[in-house]
């Protein structure tokens, strides 16, 4: 990646301000300004920043508030908010503090001090995410676990409300994997799903896309602003993928290699369908796989 430098949104009504800053953290970031503080929510789930500095005296909504919103929304309060304020009372900044910022700085400000403190607070939300990246990988297979499955759908599933736009859900499950570990042992059981989470991943190669330990030998696959259509595509490369591995699999009833089963749901999401609802479906169709001979694929109807 050429550019790895974390994003900033910095957020005052005074627009020479917004210039002053950027400026100051150029070298170290990425910014994106805004003099309007009814976007910056907006702003902070589209670009999800790494920090935010944010004015507090603003027309319309003040910094207090936007803090407030930032840190009720599950998708935003995890960004940590820096007060950037002319207000110098010391119930503004313990209101500020109290209100989830993680510091407050008071203008006339220190050029240097500010880049110093901005940058700790940068390399510490790494280490933040560095820590939350770790608890979110499977220890077998390396790819995501059921926790960052759960945390991925679901911000999903709030994007594509926002967005209006198609979400799909692939669930993938071993054939006969029972038989595979009773036959062939524990430890190729797991080298056979360490090497089919990768040929899953490797499949759905998208950014956006999110390969899961769904349980011990599923896997879920995630596809945003994915229609029926092109995720019945991925699920069928997913399927002969697998399937080009050629692992034996001499205790197979379906293939003398291990194949899958896959079941897939899309939707449009709406606030009258849940999220919950969309994984049963997908794991009906699951079901339907498994009981029409296995290695294949079932895919619920549109919900248009
Ligand atoms: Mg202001």
């Amino acid at each position: 990646m050429v550019e790895n430098k974390p994003t900033v949104l910095i957020v005052d009504d005074v627009s020479v301000n917004l210039a002053l800053m950027s400026a100051i953290l150029e070298n170290d970031c990425r910014t994106i300004c805004s003099d309007d503080s009814a976007q910056v929510l907006s702003l902070a789930l589209e670009h999800q920043p790494d920090l935010i500095l944010l004015d507090i005296m603003m027309p319309g909504m003040n910094g207090f508030e936007v803090c407030e919103r930032l840190k009720a929304n599950p998708s935003t309060s995890r960004i940590p908010v820096i007060f950037l304020t002319s207000l110098t009372e010391e119930e503004d900044e313990e209101r500020g503090l109290s209100l989830g910022a993680i510091d407050y700085i008071t203008k006339p400000f220190s050029v240097p001090v500010v880049r110093a403190r901005v940058r700790n607070h940068l390399e510490m939300q790494r280490q933040r995410d560095i820590l939350e990246r770790l608890s979110s990988i499977d220890g077998l297979t390396g790819i995501s676990n059921r926790r960052a499955f759960d945390q991925a759908l679901e911000r999903e599933w709030l994007r594509a409300l926002r967005h209006e736009s198609p979400l799909s859900l692939l669930l993938i499950d071993v054939d006969l994997f029972k038989q595979f570990n009773d036959g062939y042992g524990h430890i190729a059981g797991d080298d056979c799903l360490k090497l089919i989470a990768r040929t899953v991943a490797d499949q759905a190669g998208r950014t956006a896309d999110l390969v899961a330990r769904y349980g011990g030998e599923e896997f879920a696959c995630i596809l945003p602003d994915t229609c029926r259509g092109g995720a019945i595509r991925v699920a069928e490369k997913i399927r002969q993928a697998v399937a080009a591995l050629h692992i034996p699999h001499a205790f197979s009833s379906v293939a003398n290699e291990v194949t899958v089963s896959i079941g897939g749901a899309t939707t449009h999401p709406s606030k009258r369908i849940d999220l919950a609802e969309m994984v049963q479906r997908a794991d009906a169709q699951l079901y339907e796989s498994k009981n029409s001979g296995r290695n294949r694929i079932s895919y619920a109807r549109d919900d248009r």
